[in-house]
């Protein structure tokens, strides 16, 4: 079965050559011009991936993701914005987008990240059923792959998908530590990863929050300091 992208775009011109090249990639596209229809197509359609503009009528691109992730929907969403502004970029991960893409783009790196955050999607709901708890505190966190839950003390987290995989990634070798750009590489699936490796920071953050009895002293998903994160749990 076709994978269905929604763009929501609020320039004509992006959203044809977003869509031309998308769907010469095999893909389905949804597309969407303001942030309302985007939310709505998103919501009674759930898309494969969003492509999501940051400036665009209506609403804009922060909104709709928050919206999003409130209604709990875990779509993995790639953010288009054509500010420079880091504080934009980071805003937008905190809110619950995967990663964002910077304007002007090369057509091959939006296809690159669509394919990485497609391919870990199928993955996931193609991954065997028998991952077990992770060892130690007590097996407070228990990992439910056949539902891709997880469940602490009994109780399921809420979690985007991003943030279910980076647990299970980490909690598959228990005190390793994996850099960021490792996790960039494993985890968001972008192959050799060099560049800004924020997603990761951002990630694990909104993930403490999440999971830590105390976020500011987690037990979990630790630091280690200079090198990168481990399961601590
Ligand atoms: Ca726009």
């Amino acid at each position: 079965m076709g994978k269905t992208i929604l763009i929501v775009e609020d320039e004509q011109n992006i959203v044809d050559i977003l869509c031309f090249n998308l769907v010469k990639e095999g893909y389905d596209t949804l597309e969407a011009y303001d942030g309302p229809t985007g939310l709505q197509l998103a919501l009674e359609h759930n898309p494969d991936l969003m492509l999501l503009d940051l400036m665009l009528p209506g609403m804009d691109g922060f909104e709709v993701c928050r919206r999003l992730r409130e209604q709990g929907s875990s779509i993995p969403i790639l953010m288009l914005t054509a500010r420079e502004e880091e504080d934009d970029r980071v805003k937008g991960l905190e809110l619950g987008a995967d990663d964002y893409i910077v304007k002007p783009f090369k057509m091959r790196e939006v296809i690159a990240r669509v394919k990485a955050n497609i391919r870990r999607t199928s993955m996931l709901s193609s991954a065997p059923a028998a991952e077990g708890a992770p060892r130690g505190d007590g097996g407070r966190l228990v990992i439910d792959t056949a539902q891709a839950a997880i469940l602490k003390d009994g109780r399921p987290l809420e979690l985007t998908q991003r943030e279910y995989d980076l647990i299970r990634f980490l909690a598959a070798q228990p005190g390793k530590v994996f850099s960021r750009e490792a996790l960039m590489e494993h985890v968001w699936n972008y192959e050799g990863y060099v560049g800004d490796v924020r997603a990761v920071d951002v990630a694990v953050r909104r993930l403490r929050e999440k999971l830590e009895d105390d976020p500011a002293s987690p037990k979990f998903i630790v630091t280690k300091r200079g090198m990168g994160y481990y399961y601590g749990g």
